[in-house]
């Protein structure tokens, strides 16, 4: 007798960074650990949890009633206006021009993606990510949904454009749909950032697909945004490109809260679809709050409190812009020592331009990672690749991980 359904037989919760936990707790209670690279969230210099003075005084300072109840399906207007002005800065006039938008309030980035996915694709039709990416395969194995990859670098550990444009090209004919996810900017786990020149011929190549009648939904899942080293207008330039698009082409921007305000437990997120077409920005509110309310019922209210307080008081925004600033610096110190190490010493790494981790590519990740757990030093395991937190580490600590990779 089996109590599990059909599809979810076969469910086995291998994430190595679960598994990787134990060890890790272990190592602790032994007194063992030494340096601790696994964690997608930020330490300060010292090695202390970074919170935003800002948002913790925000957040403590909203009355109960207004933190602690149902917040609407949809987020409410007044997160949805906050959210429009955080993500798109000073494109946001630009884009309200060109563009109906509609936003639905998510349980995290997660949300967003797990919507759009099971909104856009039906079973059996598979989405496009690159083969090193963040965890799209298993959030669309969810509706039976597959995945199809392209390699994300040749083999001149340049991003493979043309892989990817090849790999679109035979999904959209086949499927005559494509969904494509592009994490943007610093990839999680390699931290590269597409070049303007990249954007730009890969809206080309979309445009050509979408001029045949194929839909696309490009899911930009900007988890990172705020920790581009470009700083805040830059890294929102990005968005004034989609003016570019064929009106055949959806965006849905994945917003999460998670690493911009420091509360990876709480939940924040947003979908943000825009579109020429009105009709496509109605069937996005209706489908995607029928399943928010199916799958979280709605989003957690002190998440979009705070997003509220914090955002619409000018002074406040300021301070917590100020505050984020220094941490995104503190993060791109560390990727600048570690790239500098890593070529005084030859290790090779791909391509990182910012964001919370890197990767080194190497032929027996497993190994490695298990002579570094002997000495107190976690890092994750992947395909061909250790992935380190950069986010999670000293600058002490990456002097001694460039030490180990030698
Ligand atoms: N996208 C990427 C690339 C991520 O790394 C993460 C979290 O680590 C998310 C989306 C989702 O974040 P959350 O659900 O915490 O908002």
């Amino acid at each position: 007798m089996r109590f599990l359904a059909d599809r979810s037989k076969d469910k086995r919760m291998t994430d190595p960074i679960m598994a990787i936990n134990k060890h890790i707790q272990k190592a602790k209670e032994e007194g063992t650990l030494k340096i601790n690279a696994t964690l997608g969230m930020l330490f300060d210099d010292e090695g202390c949890f970074l919170t935003f003075p800002s948002v913790k005084e925000t957040i403590d300072a909203i009355p109960p009633a207004d933190k602690y109840t149902y917040a609407p399906v949809d987020g409410g207007k007044n997160y949805h206006e906050a959210v429009k002005s955080w993500v798109f800065g000073k494109e946001r006039e630009r884009l309200e021009k060109n563009f109906h938008i509609g936003i639905t309030a998510a349980a995290g980035g997660t949300g967003a993606i797990s919507n759009t996915f099971s909104n856009y694709l039906d079973e059996g039709e598979a989405i496009l990510a690159p083969d090193i990416a963040w965890v799209y395969k298993r959030i669309a194995a969810e509706f039976g949904i597959h995945t199809e990859t392209y390699p994300l670098f040749d083999d001149k550990n340049r991003f493979h454009m043309e892989a990817l444009k090849k790999k679109a090209t035979e999904i959209a004919q086949k499927q005559k749909k494509l969904l494509l996810v592009m994490n943007d900017p610093c990839h999680n786990p390699t931290g590269y950032s597409l070049r303007d020149e990249e954007w730009e011929e890969l809206i080309d190549h979309l445009n050509k697909i979408a001029e045949e009648n194929i839909p696309i939904i490009l899911l930009h899942d900007i988890a990172y945004l705020d920790y581009d080293p470009r700083g805040r207008e830059k890294s929102r330039k990005a968005f004034g490109r989609y003016t570019a698009f064929h009106e055949n082409i959806l965006p849905i921007i994945a917003f999460s809260g998670s690493k911009t305000f420091g509360l990876y437990g709480l939940r924040i997120g947003a979908q943000i679809a825009l579109s020429k077409k009105k009709g496509e920005i109605e069937a996005f509110r209706h489908a995607t709050q029928v399943s928010s309310r199916a799958k979280w019922s709605n989003a957690p209210k002190i998440g979009i409190a705070l997003v509220q307080e914090l955002l619409h008081d000018k002074e406040k925004t300021e301070t917590f812009q100020k505050e984020l600033q220094e941490a995104a610096s503190v993060l791109a110190q560390r990727g600048e020592r570690f790239m500098k190490k890593a070529k005084e010493e030859n290790i090779p790494h791909h391509p990182y331009t910012g964001g919370f981790f890197v990767t080194v590519p190497l032929d027996d990740p497993e190994k490695k990672a298990e002579e570094l757990k002997k000495k107190g030093i976690f890092v994750v395991a992947k395909k061909d690749l250790i992935r380190i937190a950069l986010s999670a580490v000293t600058p002490e600590d990456i002097d001694v991980l460039i030490d180990e990779l030698r």
